[in-house]
């Protein structure tokens, strides 16, 4: 048995088998070859089985994310039987005698660069897409006499490190746990594990990496952060009992379904759950949360090709408001850049992404983004109880452009006779020292504030939140931090707007009376903290 120790980013235990993450090289060889249609039968098989892979992954969109979002996998079918497309590449296999990975890699460069130099937006926005197709058929040329790891059994995904936008999609029902060499445990890619309510440990360290193989047996204890490799029995068994007692505990806690969220002294708060798309909703219900309290509604962004239209996010937000049937929704308005990177909005490489050009910098230079997400979120306003909520804010001036745009956007949709509905709130995410410190200046101009603990601890400790090597140095608990959002709360309420936290301090039950005593409305926690959450505000006394 050989023991890795790491960071448990959410507790929990699982054994099972390691599937070590493999992202797709992008290197292709260029040879040639003798038999040409021994040749152009390997890339059928390969096409074939490309399209199989599409029509799977669109029957999982359309279930999950509806037809509207699922259909660019049609398109992809579609495009991968393309005549301009396959000719190009029977070509170059026939007469040059190359071998078909070569002659989709160069296909597609040829096709992705004529669509690029289009002047039409739909049309520049194929050159991702042939590139997509062209490298899943070369990953299924390569792929083709691979065995299937694991088969449809659940594994423990083992990686250097995870993207926002890889962690997305990867199949939920398959992962028992995640561990990764680097990461840090305020990364998005922890938050997601947390939200999928399966065991997580970060920062293993490169040798672990070295040491794991497809296959091999492993034990992941999310309480302590350790990983055990072919773990020994009595291993095995005390981890099998932290099992039963995680079960245990799950099960008490159901108890609390249905119950107030309501401390000894009768002081009650909301407690909400935050998603990341709409697949997510059914955990909120089935763990009784009283609202959505963030929607990070950049994960369609990441989840899709290329932007995702006004119908199809108007599709989306309907469906979660719809489903919540009247209780609160926040949708937080687009929160890409940083650590959250998506091809098709063509961002350029920062030095400091985390101080750079993202959010609601992105939503206030282009406009016309911003516009088609709040001219869908308006629209869908009318199917629930909407709130909309604006990341990165740090100025008065931001918030004046951001309330003018609203305006527009209502007007323009009450000229096109679209019903927008009366009671939509206003709200900004507190998650800048400086937008803490001019909460008196901001409190007045909106309904609500959200306190994001994740970036506020980033930009008030000057600690890049996706730095493993400055753990260390990350004291959420620090004094500075808490001053920031006990006068953030002060300066809301002084004003009349009501304030919650949905970073992932919310979920810190050692804080959660600090925060209540702080005049604090509601916390907004993964919907599996709910009723952790709820037990903890049912335990607190106010009065003493
Ligand atoms: C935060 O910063 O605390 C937050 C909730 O937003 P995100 O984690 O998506 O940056
Ligand atoms: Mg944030």
């Amino acid at each position: 048995m050989t023991v890795f120790n790491g960071k448990g980013v959410y507790g929990a235990v699982a054994l099972g088998k390691i599937s070590v993450f493999k992202r797709k090289e992008a290197t292709v060889k260029r040879y040639h070859i003798e038999d040409v249609s021994a040749e152009k039968e390997r890339l059928a098989a390969a096409k074939e089985k490309a399209v199989a892979q599409l029509q799977e992954i669109y029957d999982k969109a359309l279930k999950e994310v509806g037809e509207a979002n699922a259909q660019i996998f049609e398109i992809h079918m579609m495009m991968i039987e393309d005549d301009d497309y396959n000719e190009s590449i029977d070509n170059i296999i026939e007469k040059q005698k190359l071998n078909s990975e070569y002659a989709v890699a160069v296909t597609a460069d040829n096709f992705a660069e004529m669509f690029a130099s289009m002047d039409d937006a739909y049309m520049k926005a194929r050159s991702a897409d042939v590139k997509d197709i062209s490298n899943r058929i070369i990953a299924c040329l390569s792929d083709e006499n691979a065995e299937e790891s694991g088969g449809g059994e659940k594994v423990i995904i083992c990686a250097d490190d995870l993207a926002p936008s890889e962690t997305v999609l990867l199949d939920k029902d398959k992962v028992l746990a995640f561990v990764t060499a680097f990461g840090s445990s305020n990364s998005h890619t922890a938050i997601l594990a947390r939200n999928m309510n399966i065991p997580a440990i970060i920062g293993v360290g490169k040798e672990f990496l070295d040491a794991v193989k497809d296959g091999m047996f492993a034990a992941v204890d999310g309480y302590t952060g350790e990983v055990f490799i072919e773990p020994d029995e009595e291993t095995i068994a005390r981890i099998e009992k932290k099992k039963t007692e995680d079960e245990n505990k799950k099960r008490l806690l159901q108890e609390l379904k249905g119950k107030e969220n309501v401390t000894l002294d009768g002081t009650k708060i909301n407690i909400f759950a935050n998603i990341g798309s709409v697949a997510n909703v059914g955990a909120v219900l089935a763990n009784d949360a009283g609202g959505v309290g963030l929607f990070r509604s950049e994960f369609l962004y990441l989840e899709s090709e290329d932007f995702p239209t006004e119908e199809q996010q108007f599709l989306a937000y309907k469906k979660v408001l719809e489903s919540m049937a009247g209780k609160k929704v926040i949708i937080r308005t687009l929160d890409i850049g940083a650590d959250k990177q998506v091809d098709y909005f063509g961002l350029e490489k920062e030095d400091n992404p985390a101080l750079g050009y993202r959010a609601i910098r992105i939503c206030l230079t282009r406009p016309d983004i911003f516009k088609t997400q709040l001219r869908a979120l308006y629209r869908a306003s009318n199917y629930g109880n909407l709130g909309i909520m604006f990341p990165m804010i740090t100025s008065v001036s931001e918030l004046e452009k951001i309330k003018q745009i609203c305006s527009e956007v209502r007007e323009e949709l009450n000229t096109e006779g679209i019903p927008v509905s009366d009671s939509v709130e206003l709200g900004i995410m507190i998650e800048t020292p400086a937008a803490a410190v001019i909460s008196d200046r901001l409190a007045p101009m909106v309904d609500f504030f959200s306190v994001g603990t994740n970036d506020l601890t980033q930009y008030t400790l000057a600690c890049d939140r996706q730095n493993a090597a400055i753990e260390q140095f990350v004291d959420t608990h620090h004094e500075a931090i808490l001053r920031l959002i006990e006068l953030s709360a002060k300066n809301a309420h002084e004003h009349g707007a009501w304030i919650g936290i949905c970073g992932e301090l919310a979920a810190d039950t050692s804080l959660t009376e600090t925060f209540l005593k702080m005049g604090i409305d509601e916390l907004s926690v993964s919907p599996t903290f709910v009723l952790k959450v709820r037990d903890a505000v049912r335990h607190i006394d106010l009065t003493k």
